[in-house]
């Protein structure tokens, strides 16, 4: 029954699968061409015809394997509806040499032609489900061609414009319901109730907002990906206050220290980023996580941006090395799936910094957004790559 349930899917998904078409432009020509103020719109459009391409190729994938199943399948059965063949064929020698043929050897020959007839359906039917997905793989090459001229398309993009947007900046608003905060009960993710202690600060832990244990060294947040941009400069030497760390989407974000997240918000979607997007906070960080790492003594200011929606902390909740507090994803001012580090070496006590961070919600500690390797009465910005 599953069987033919998945055949006739097969063949009806094959066979009627048309692909969703829509008027593709140009957009590495134009990606060259537009100005800075087109840019923001084009950058969006091309993100929107990514995803609409990214559909497209998941549910072809979802469609091969289904027919790769059922070819599997067809080509078993025609094994076994040949053996048997040769089985009934064997017999049949047998008849030849018989001067008449009893009932039993009347049935034999019958069944022989049955599973021959059998036989030749199911290699129809073979031909037919492998040339539906010949048909399916041909329609969706041009498919996964755009997506990777979008992507292009973006890098173009982003080179010629990402100077002129600082990826974050002082603008924009806080949720101050996301802060760390002493006057109100925290938000909660992941079900765990966060209160408001009689020293007026919220808090949720043992240990208030005293991290328990530092760590003895630093591990990765990210495994997998690869440096995409490094501080102080993006590659065409625009600057860049971070690390861009290249993953794909929904990777696990884990802490690289015991720590104490400050403040956890996911406003936007997983995918929203495109160029220009200034949504979130900071100012076109899409949804980001800023924490303390606490390692061998010393306390680090460290941010996440562009993060997913999916994200597991909240402000003012201790977390343990290699928790893994969030997935990664494209949100914000971002032209494809990316976390974007950043890390401060605090010169100060905790207290201090908590107080700080609980009022101005500042993701870069008092060293401003418009320069690399500053320092403020709270800290340095320091660059991620040495410290991770
Ligand atoms: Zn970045």
């Amino acid at each position: 029954m599953t069987n033919t349930i998945s055949l006739l899917l097969c063949l009806f998904l094959c066979a009627t699968q048309t692909f969703y078409t829509f008027p593709r432009q140009d957009y590495e020509q134009r990606a060259r061409q537009v100005t800075f103020e087109e840019a923001v719109s084009l950058s969006a459009q091309i993100q929107e015809d990514m995803n609409e391409c990214l559909k497209i190729e998941n549910v072809e994938a979802e469609i091969e394997f289904l027919c790769q199943e059922e070819i599997k399948k067809l080509k078993l059965s025609i094994q076994e509806l040949n053996e048997q063949k040769e089985a009934y064929a064997l017999q049949q020698e047998e008849f030849l040499h018989k001067s008449s043929l009893s009932k039993e050897d009347l049935a034999c020959i019958e069944q022989l032609e049955r599973t021959q007839r059998e036989m030749i359906e199911q290699k129809k039917t073979l031909k037919d489900v492998q040339s539906n997905l010949y048909k399916i793989q041909k329609q969706v090459l041009p498919i996964r061609n755009q997506r990777i001229r979008d992507q292009e398309a973006q890098k173009i993009l982003e080179e010629r414009f990402m100077e002129r947007i600082p990826e974050m900046n002082g603008e924009g608003e806080y949720d101050v319901h996301k802060v760390i905060g002493g006057s109100k009960n925290l938000p909660v993710y992941g079900g765990q109730k966060a209160f408001v202690k009689s020293n007026n600060v919220s808090c949720l832990v043992a240990g208030d907002f005293e991290i328990d244990t530092f760590s003895e060294y630093w591990i990765y947040p990210i495994q997998g990906g690869i440096i995409s941009a490094g501080t102080w400069s993006y590659p065409n030497g625009a600057m860049h206050l971070g690390m861009d760390y290249a993953v794909p989407m929904y990777t696990s974000l884990m802490a690289p220290a015991n720590g104490l997240i400050l403040y956890a918000n996911n406003p936007v979607s997983s995918n929203c980023g495109y160029l220009g997007n200034m949504c979130g906070w900071p100012y076109g960080g899409g949804n980001t996580i800023a924490m303390i790492c606490a390692v061998a003594g010393s306390i680090y200011g460290v941010t996440f941006a562009h993060l997913s929606n999916n994200i597991y902390v909240y402000a003012g909740q201790q977390v343990g090395q290699g928790q893994v507090i969030a997935q990664t994803g494209n949100s914000g001012n971002s032209t494809g799936p990316h976390c974007h580090i950043e890390v401060f070496t605090l010169g100060t006590d905790l207290e201090t910094v908590v107080n700080y961070f609980a009022s101005t919600a500042d993701f870069a500690f008092g060293c401003g957004w418009s320069a690399p390797a500053t320092c403020s009465g709270y800290g340095c910005r320091v660059r991620p790559e040495v410290i991770l």
